[in-house]
């Protein structure tokens, strides 16, 4: 047997997901690498945290070398581009070469896609602005925060809902609650469509409650930040004293100029073993995680196709997967696992709460998702699962 190179572009939820389920299903010999720009993973579900200044970076992300399995090799480099004919990676200046290799570099975040937008707005999708976001909060005295969602997909659909239910609990506790109005104005028809209109009733009248004012199908055109207003392309606009966005995501330069991506700005797999179908390479190139577009099966509404949602379960998933999947083919063996389109997300609620919700995304006639009552367990669920991510391998 040829010992071969699996070339693994990206370290996060999917790539290490399949670097480490890759390794002890190979002999030795074969070759594992593991290209990643920053010497840190960050788990986003700790992004909110770091805004609220309940936890710091350094609690929510680990060194990826320590969460890489031993025998996997990690390159420390930006993917500068991907040559699919000659199977070779351009790295920073290093030129890697692959036989099988794994697209999981996550999706860019695009602020300047807004005009205006990138002067105005604070995010905490970003560690960097999760941090610069907290001292701002700190001194936030009352007034209209607004919470945009300029542009879906975008990873995690419950967390710009999650931050204004843990943004509206911190106001309530500092007394500023009388004085603080907070609304989301977003592109999506309603929050988490692709789960379902039942979890997005839940997630409406959480809002209601709280009296978080919620508009939705408002496509932001541009931010103004001298007058402190969006406008919207029906021609409405919302005045705000703090601006808290979600960045337009899209998939990563070298991916796009790699003529990788469909119409829709992500990678089309398939969906249950993430191959990238290409004429030159077959069972050879996979992607995995926030990069791709996994199609679903089912319909929530008959004119509306509807793709997994992003998220970092998902990701971990599709990695494992794609592992399976080269091992299979390495091994001239029927590969033993496939995606099965299930997974599951947290949601915080505030006042120490989390509801988890399971979600079936290949379920027919239409994805389902479960939900229980929030309660503190949950919240302790969603920290051991956090905690479970960041556990060195070495
Ligand atoms: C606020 C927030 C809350 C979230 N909460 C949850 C949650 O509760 N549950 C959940 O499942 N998911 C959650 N997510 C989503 C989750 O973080 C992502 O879906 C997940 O990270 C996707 O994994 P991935 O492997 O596709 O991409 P990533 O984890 O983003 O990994 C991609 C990697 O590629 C690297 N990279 C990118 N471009 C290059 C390049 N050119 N060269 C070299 N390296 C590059 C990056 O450094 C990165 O390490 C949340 C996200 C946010 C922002």
């Amino acid at each position: 047997m040829r010992a071969t190179t699996t070339l693994i572009l990206g370290g996060g939820f999917g790539g290490i997901a399949a670097a480490n389920t890759l390794r002890p299903l190979l002999p030795a010999e074969h070759a594992i690498v593991v290209v990643d720009e920053s010497p840190r993973f960050h788990v986003g579900a700790g992004k909110t945290w770091i805004m609220l200044g309940d936890r710091t970076p350094e609690q929510v992300s680990q060194s990826r070398i320590a969460l890489l399995a031993p025998g996997v090799r990690f390159v420390e480099a930006s993917v500068r581009s991907i040559a699919l004919a000659d199977r070779t990676v351009l790295a920073d200046s290093e030129t890697l070469r692959w036989d099988f290799l794994v697209i999981a570099l996550g999706a860019d975040l695009n602020l300047a896609a807004v005009p205006g937008l990138a002067e105005a707005a604070h995010t905490f999708y970003t560690v960097e602005g999760a941090q610069r976001l907290k001292p701002v909060l700190d001194r936030f005295s009352g007034g209209d925060v607004a919470i945009l969602i300029p542009k879906a997909p975008f990873k995690c659909p419950p967390a710009p809902y999650e931050a204004a239910l843990l943004l509206h609990a911190a106001f309530e506790r500092r007394g500023l609650g009388g004085r603080t109005r907070l609304a989301i104005h977003t592109v999506e028809g309603a929050p988490m469509a692709t789960a379902g209109a039942e979890m997005g009733e839940y997630i409406k009248g959480e809002l209601a409650s709280r009296a978080i004012g919620f508009f939705p199908q408002r496509r932001a055109s541009r931010v103004d930040a001298a007058t402190k207003r969006v406008a919207f392309e029906d021609g409405s606009e919302a005045r705000y004293d703090l601006l808290i966005a979600i960045p337009p995501h899209e998939a990563p330069i070298a991916v796009r100029d790699a003529k990788l991506v469909d119409p829709s700005g992500w990678i089309p797999v398939d969906p249950t073993t993430m191959e990238v179908r290409h004429p030159a390479h077959a069972g050879e190139i996979y992607a995995a995680g926030d990069v791709t577009l996994v199609p679903l099966p089912g319909r929530h509404k008959p004119d509306v196709a509807l793709s997994l949602p992003k998220a970092g379960v998902f990701a971990a998933a599709h990695g494992r997967v794609v592992a399976h999947q080269i091992a299979a083919r390495i091994l001239g063996r029927a590969p033993d696992e496939a995606f099965d389109g299930k997974g599951y997300c947290f949601l915080e609620t505030g006042g120490g709460r989390a509801v988890k919700a399971d979600g079936s995304f290949f379920e027919l006639p239409h994805p389902l998702m479960r939900k229980r009552t929030p309660d503190e367990a949950q919240l302790r669920d969603k920290a051991e699962w956090v905690e479970r991510l960041l556990r060195p391998l070495r």
